[in-house]
């Protein structure tokens, strides 16, 4: 069984639809066009590409994540 690294378009859903339609770090109003779906676990640390190991985040924190990494 291969690991994606991408979440899928219904894996977004459930993960957006678990979070309020709201960024998980700064509360803001997410939409499924401009959320980001990131792992909590990063891929790279074995984190797997699933709906439990998923955030939803926006753009912003999204991108203040990948650069504190
Ligand atoms: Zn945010």
């Amino acid at each position: 069984m291969g690991h994606r690294r991408c979440f899928s378009f219904a894996q977004k859903r459930l993960i957006l639809l678990r979070s309020g339609y709201c960024c998980e770090l700064c509360g803001v109003k997410l939409t499924i066009e401009n959320f980001h779906c990131d792992h909590k676990i990063p891929y790279s640390r074995g984190g797997a590409t699933a709906v439990y190991n998923g955030q939803a985040l926006c753009a912003t924190c999204n991108r203040k994540k990948s650069d504190s990494v």
